[in-house]
């Protein structure tokens, strides 16, 4: 089938938050794409204009980090969204036991994934949906976000239940204590859980619910005091808890270099204000210290 003259539409790959996806081949470039389909309410209004207004500032966001948005366009009841085709996400990298990460790959995915964040965090853009099957990987090795701006556009993904839970895993504190004027920090702070993933390969902080999350964080990092977080008390959900001590970040990454818990204590600090930003992350010594990144084609990937 061929969509508005152009994507030849084949199998679906899967299914997201926001809808079906599907692989097309473009026949204007002659690129394979991933076309996402987002359902627009049953409403013979149309497609919502703010939506298509936001997904036209989107497509100006470029960059080697960055998933690129190709086109969109409305179609039926659906919007569509056409991007570069990935051949596979962070999650299945980290969930295969047959790939080794070694260090220096470790270094590589943080990298690339900090390098997307920093371009985007410039533009003023928050991602706000940081997990690791959001962080697509190329046929080139390349890491790069997706689903970037989608969340504010489309609204938090609440109906499924599925996607829910795991995005849990990677909310920060300020969230989880209802902070509605967040910014560039809650990306930080999923990126801290993504980085501390890589190192040990299983999800850091596993919440079974919002108050457990804050449970499992407070159990991670010690609970925040609010002379390291002054704004805290102010929050919408604070409560008062139980003062529990931090133990060495160190006894829950045995394997990772000082460098690497260094920059994991600043991407997991308390108070968003004091948190490290993508910028400072990727000038941090850990980027420049040995072992060099892998270079992205020579990581290792799922076959
Ligand atoms: P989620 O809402 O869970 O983040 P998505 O809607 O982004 O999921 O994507 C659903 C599935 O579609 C993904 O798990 C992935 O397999 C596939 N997919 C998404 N984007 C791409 C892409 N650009 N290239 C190839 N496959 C993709």
């Amino acid at each position: 089938k061929l969509l508005v003259d152009r994507y030849l539409k084949g199998e679906n790959v899967g299914e997201g938050t926001y809808g079906i996806v599907s692989k097309a081949i473009d026949t204007k470039t002659g690129n394979i794409v991933a076309i996402k389909r987002i359902r627009i309410g049953e409403k013979k209004e149309g497609v919502n204009f703010t939506a298509l207004r936001e997904i036209k500032l989107l497509k100006e966001l470029k960059d080697p980090n960055i998933i690129e948005l190709i086109d969109c366009f409305p179609y039926k009841d659906s919007l569509h969204l056409v991007f570069e085709f990935m051949e596979t996400d962070l999650e299945a990298v980290i969930k295969d036991k047959r790939i080794v990460l070694s260090p220096a790959d470790t270094k590589s995915y943080a990298q690339m994934m900090l390098k997307g964040l920093a371009f985007c965090h410039k533009k003023w853009v928050l991602h706000r949906d940081m997990k690791p099957n959001n962080l697509l990987i190329g046929a080139d090795g390349q890491l790069k976000l997706a689903d970037f701006g989608l969340a504010r556009m489309f609204g938090s993904p609440g109906r499924n239940f599925t996607h829910q839970v795991f995005a849990r895993w990677y909310r920060a504190p300020e969230l989880l204590f209802g902070s509605k004027h967040y910014g560039s920090a809650v990306d930080i702070w999923a990126a801290g859980c993504i980085f501390a993933e890589l190192l040990t390969r299983r999800p850091f902080l596993q919440g079974s619910s919002d108050i457990d999350q804050l449970g499992k964080i407070f159990a991670a990092l010690g609970t925040p005091k609010p002379s390291q977080w002054p704004d805290m008390t102010y929050l919408p959900d604070y409560v008062e808890y139980q003062y529990v001590a931090a133990p060495p970040l160190r006894t829950l990454l045995p394997m990772a270099s000082d460098d690497a818990l260094d920059l994991l204590s600043k991407m997991l600090t308390y108070d968003p204000k004091a948190r490290i930003t993508a910028q400072q992350a990727l000038e941090h010594r850990y980027f420049s210290s040995l072992p060099a990144p892998t270079r992205p084609s020579q990581l290792p990937r799922p076959r």
